[in-house]
């Protein structure tokens, strides 16, 4: 059985001998190995079953430490020092350290520095950064907590780091910085509203070809089925036809608590599942803030497959 621990510097040391371990960040748990690592970044891929053409996040101690990895322009620059650490992911243009199994062969490169303190010990325990995309299967529901990372990969990962539940509990912003203008791929905790106001930079929506998982239309899903309603009772009546034809089904709603909304959904859409309910029907929040990350993830719950 895989060991769960709350010691930094028994993980570092983990990640330091070629270990895969469950790391929490303030956004989702993630899975990680050292950049440096080719063994132990292939065994993330297979445990994950992800795609070796989704590039992988790479999670730093700082700002000079990215430096070594990944161009940072003028506006990756000014983004960092306004968010970092934090839930916001920067595409730049890769250096020649990094390599093509981490960036997919793209000339380009994810970086973030976690807040997290715990996480920020471990990583300040290495020479070089880890790559961390989430601890779940490929396509499935983001870990929060390491019991979810447990269940998730059971005997497939060295350690788990326990760091409590995360604090946010939704996968971070993603920016790219390479483009003309700043383009959101992914939206999360920070909206680009907000980044604008705060930095002054413009943010357009995303053009060109799918760059990152969070471009993709089936995605973050439990075994249930997913249902998005806008209103409570719209909730309650599709519930109430469910039941009429013997199906079992569970209303997800929190009212007017973003901030309650994402850290609970994965949880709650997990909690689904154990219970074998077939259908979670989802009250969807306002598209402001946070919100807008949240009814990002539940649509792609939502989406058929493929
Ligand atoms: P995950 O770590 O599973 O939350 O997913 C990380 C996201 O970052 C995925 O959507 C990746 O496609 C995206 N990403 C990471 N590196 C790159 C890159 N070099 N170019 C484009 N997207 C990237
Ligand atoms: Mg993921």
């Amino acid at each position: 059985m895989t060991q769960i621990t709350n010691d930094p510097k028994l993980t570092a040391k983990v990640l330091n001998t070629g270990g895969v371990v469950g790391l929490p960040t303030e956004t989702v748990y993630g899975l990680a190995a050292r950049v440096d690592n080719a063994v132990a970044i292939s065994r993330v891929y297979a445990i994950k079953e992800r795609p070796v053409h989704h590039p992988l996040i790479v999670h730093a101690y700082d700002i000079g430490q990215c430096c070594d990895w990944g161009f940072m322009s003028d506006a990756a620059q000014t983004l960092a020092n306004t968010y970092w650490p934090g839930p916001l992911t920067l595409l730049v243009k890769r250096t020649n350290r990094i390599s093509d199994q981490i960036t997919g062969g793209r000339d380009t490169v994810a970086l973030r520095v976690p807040n997290h303190p715990i996480a920020l010990e471990v990583l300040q325990g290495l020479s070089v950064p880890v790559v961390a995309p989430s601890a779940n299967k490929f396509g499935r529901v983001s870990p929060t907590t390491a019991h979810h990372v447990l269940t998730d990969l059971a005997d497939e990962v060295d350690l788990i780091l326990d760091g409590g539940a995360c604090v946010i509990g939704l996968e971070s912003t993603i920016l790219d910085c390479t483009t003309r203008e700043v383009q959101v791929l992914r939206p999360g905790f920070l909206a680009a509203a907000d980044i604008t106001l705060a930095t002054g930079i413009a943010i357009t929506p995303p053009s060109g070809p799918s760059r990152a998982a969070g471009m993709l239309e089936h995605h973050y899903a439990p075994l249930c089925r997913v249902e998005l309603f806008e209103t409570r009772d719209q909730a309650f009546e599709a519930l109430s036809l469910l039941k009429l034809k013997g199906t079992t089904g569970e209303i997800l709603d929190y009212g007017t608590d973003l901030a309650a909304y994402a850290h609970d959904i994965y949880d709650d859409l997990r909690q689904c599942d154990i219970k074998k309910i077939k259908v979670a029907l989802c009250v969807l929040p306002p598209p402001i803030g946070i919100g807008v990350a949240i009814r990002d993830r539940l649509g792609k719950a939502a989406s058929s497959e493929g």
